[in-house]
């Protein structure tokens, strides 16, 4: 018979294996094709033996062909334990790719070589997406140190691609290996989260980016009659747009801010003088809408707002979409996996985690499209894609002893 708290002893031990896995993590630079990389062969070698290390029942490597990438294919490694009872599986997903550390000069050391300093280590990748593995990995590797039997089957996820779109990364596997994960597993996702671990993501706002051409006549600012200012244009559909926002207006408590949002942002430069009256104007809006509306609705209904701004105004106005990414139907407040999570963090930080919605765009929605329950979770200072990201060790151990909780958690609550 074991306890948790001998395997919570032997994770408070855990902070020299935590400098170490992060320091060799992050010396293997992944970056994808389109962030000026080669791909993540590199780190996935690495973590490869670092999963074998631990004797899983099943390990796989899934190639994503990927003709820009090195050997043209795109690395990612699945990993399985069985676990010593029958019953629904936790599943935990972390990517291996980083972004580029950007502006060399706002680092104070090297991205690519750790610098410890207290409870803080620096280097690029460390939060997003390194504490993830680490912390998955690293609650694995005590129940195993520990002589625990595992209660539940485990699996680990290590993918490519999260950063630049996830076609080579978790979609990839979705499409071709989908049968490994069912319905009722737990999915966790630790690729976002809060300083006290307390919010669990499980949906996520729909994002519509529209463009706006509005076409007037240019003409010498002194005869404004010769000419259409298409900058009044503009701003009078700028103004008319926010009737969107008392159509769309319903309410929903799992979002901050509770409402879906219309934010006219980018405005392109149009005439380089004073004394012009500006013919043409070209600006974008950037909308998160909440789950329950239908951006095909939204979009019809800023169509009407254009054409009769157009009808008053007489100028000539377009609307089209920039891009847009329709929210999948969210993972219920109730799922098994928010319970165990909740249940975890309770047990080991003595907090209330609770069930929110996001402004959009975590991999998580991936597995909410193919009608899989995914929670995005951990404790952490959202450094992510920052200069001198960092995270916290303490951080990492919780996290690693909430894992733990999960994998030998009660399978019947
Ligand atoms: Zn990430």
């Amino acid at each position: 018979m074991y306890h948790m708290t001998d395997i919570y002893d032997r994770i408070d031990g855990y902070r020299e294996p935590v400098i170490e896995l992060q320091r060799n993590l992050t010396a293997k630079v992944a970056l994808g094709p389109l962030n000026g990389g080669t791909g993540e062969h590199e780190k996935m070698d690495l973590i490869s033996h670092l999963l074998r290390d631990l004797e899983p029942d099943m390990i796989q490597e899934i190639r994503a062909p990927d003709d820009r990438a090195q050997d043209g294919y795109r690395p990612n490694l699945v990993a399985k334990w069985q676990g010593a009872e029958q019953g629904s599986a936790v599943w935990v997903l972390a990517h291996a790719d980083i972004v580029p550390p950007g502006n060399l000069s706002l680092w104070q050391s090297d991205p690519y070589r750790i610098k410890v300093d207290g409870d803080r280590i620096i280097g690029r990748g460390v939060e997003d997406n390194q504490h993830g593995f680490v912390s998955a990995y690293l609650a694995l590797k005590a129940i195993k140190d520990s002589g625990a039997s595992l209660k539940r089957s485990v699996g680990l996820i290590v993918v490519a691609d999260e950063e630049t779109g996830s076609r080579y990364g978790l979609c990839h596997i979705l499409k071709h290996h989908g049968d490994l994960f069912r319905p009722e597993d737990l999915i966790i996702v630790p690729d976002a989260g809060n300083e006290d671990g307390t919010m669990i993501e499980i949906a996520e706002k729909s994002m519509l980016w529209l463009k706006f051409t509005v076409k007037g006549r240019q003409c010498h600012a002194s005869t404004p009659q010769k000419g259409k200012n298409s900058l009044v244009g503009a701003a009078q559909l700028i103004l008319a747009l926010a009737a969107l926002k008392e159509k769309f207006a319903s309410s929903n408590p799992l979002f901050s801010p509770p409402v879906s949002t219309f934010e006219p942002t980018k405005f392109l430069a149009n005439v380089s003088n004073i004394n012009t009256i500006p013919g043409k104007e070209v600006f974008f809006a950037d909308c998160r809408i909440l789950p329950e509306h239908d951006l095909n609705e939204i979009i019809e209904t800023a169509g009407n707002i254009v054409s009769k701004v157009a009808a008053e105004t007489g100028l000539e106005i377009e609307m089209e979409t920039d891009h847009r990414h329709d929210a999948p139907s969210p993972t219920m407040a109730d799922a098994p996996v928010v319970a165990a999570l909740q249940t975890a963090v309770r047990t080991v930080t003595g907090r209330e985690a609770k069930p929110m919605g996001i402004g959009g765009g975590t991999v998580a929605a991936f597995f909410r499209e193919k009608g899989l329950p995914a929670a995005v979770w951990s404790t952490c200072p959202d450094t992510a894609h920052q200069p001198n990201e960092y995270c916290l060790i303490s951080q990492v151990i919780t996290d690693t002893k909430v894992f733990a909780t999960i994998y030998q958690g009660d399978l019947s609550g």
